[in-house]
């Protein structure tokens, strides 16, 4: 059992596989010049699998793959074909403009569910957000994976001036979808220019809805980030992921690796421990698994534990969302 010194249990991995990724969301990818990780620093296709079932002997039973966007890695079908034969929930999170591609391999190994990215319902929007022009094909691959009975949620980050105009239009959705709506709160990361006013926070959110819609909270999981709410006679429901403004480190049994093989035992945390070279030398990287996780802070990293509106984003010392793996 992987257990921190608060006496966490952490059997959900989430494994990046990439930094590199076919969309330039500008919340996510720092605007700068961004050199992707050349492909011999990543793990390979045999290190994941074989770091993968070391932390399944150690309990993990819940893996979900990540990035940047795990689908543009040409050995992604691979990695899947492996994972899936693993005693594990396998999830991912995409953006989903390869899953048309993807399909087959999708279905060959029984995901759980997919996580696919969209922030808006307009073309143009979407355009402006991701810097690239691939709505149409998102909005038919979500279709896709319905039409072929695969669990389906959509991840929506919630921004002041930005979508807080199509809260409404995302829950309309869920009215003949069975689909899970889930808003997720702007977390700030290195070169994102995150402000908390950008924040829409789960009351703002629930504010708007409830001026239309008459919705149910459903009861939460110990280890649920996501408080999901029904509305009746909507065939889906939606969700609050609400890390800034009610974070949830106390039932958090997550862990992270990114795609260079660095075990980060908080989404916000600074450190981050190497598991790559220790594996590539042929040591042991269990001793050194269970510490780094021994050692992970009480809430958010230690870093952002006060109000949000008081945080300064500029002192925080992490990564940019791209390259930790989301
Ligand atoms: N490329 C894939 C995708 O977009 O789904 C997977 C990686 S992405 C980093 C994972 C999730 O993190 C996405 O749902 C994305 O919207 C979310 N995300 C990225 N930056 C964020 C931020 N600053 N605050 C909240 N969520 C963020
Ligand atoms: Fe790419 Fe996902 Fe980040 Fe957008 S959120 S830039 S799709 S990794």
């Amino acid at each position: 059992m992987l257990a921190d010194q608060f006496g966490r249990i952490h059997n959900y991995l989430r494994i990046s596989l990439t930094d590199n990724c076919n969309l330039r969301c500008f919340y996510c990818m720092p605007e700068e010049n961004y050199d992707f990780t050349p492909h011999s620093k990543l793990m390979q296709v045999e290190e994941i699998d074989a770091v993968a079932k070391l932390f399944v002997q150690q309990g993990v039973n819940k893996i979900r793959l990540t990035g940047g966007e795990p689908f543009v890695r040409k050995d992604a079908s691979k990695i899947i074909q492996n994972l899936g034969k693993l005693p594990v929930q396998l999830a991912c999170t995409t953006n989903g403009i390869r899953i048309d591609d993807m399909l087959p391999e999708i279905v060959k190994a029984n995901f759980h569910s997919i996580n696919i990215s969209l922030d808006t319902l307009q073309k143009d929007k979407f355009l402006r957000i991701t810097r690239r022009d691939y709505f149409d094909r998102v909005v038919k691959n979500i279709d896709l994976l319905l039409n072929n009975n695969i669990t389906t949620k959509i991840n929506v980050v919630a921004m002041k001036g930005i979508n807080d105009d199509e809260i409404s239009d995302f829950i309309a959705f869920t009215k003949n979808n069975l689909i899970d709506i889930r808003f997720i709160e702007f977390m700030p990361f290195s070169g994102n220019k995150w402000s908390s006013n950008q924040v829409m926070t789960q009351r703002d959110i629930l504010d708007i809805i409830k001026e239309k819609y008459h919705y149910v909270a459903q009861p939460i999981g110990f280890h649920e980030t996501a408080k999901s709410f029904k509305i009746h006679g909507h065939k889906g429901r939606f969700s609050i992921i609400s890390t800034m403004s009610e974070p949830f480190c106390s039932g958090c049994n997550r862990i992270r690796l990114t795609a260079d093989g660095k075990l980060k035992n908080c989404l916000f945390s600074k450190h981050e421990t190497d598991l790559l070279t220790p594996f590539r030398n042929g040591q042991d990287i269990l001793p050194i698994i269970q510490s780094a996780i021994w050692s992970k802070a009480k809430t958010q990293g230690g870093q952002l534990n006060e109000q949000f509106e008081k945080i300064n984003a500029s002192i925080i010392q992490n990564r940019s969302m791209i390259n930790i793996g989301g």
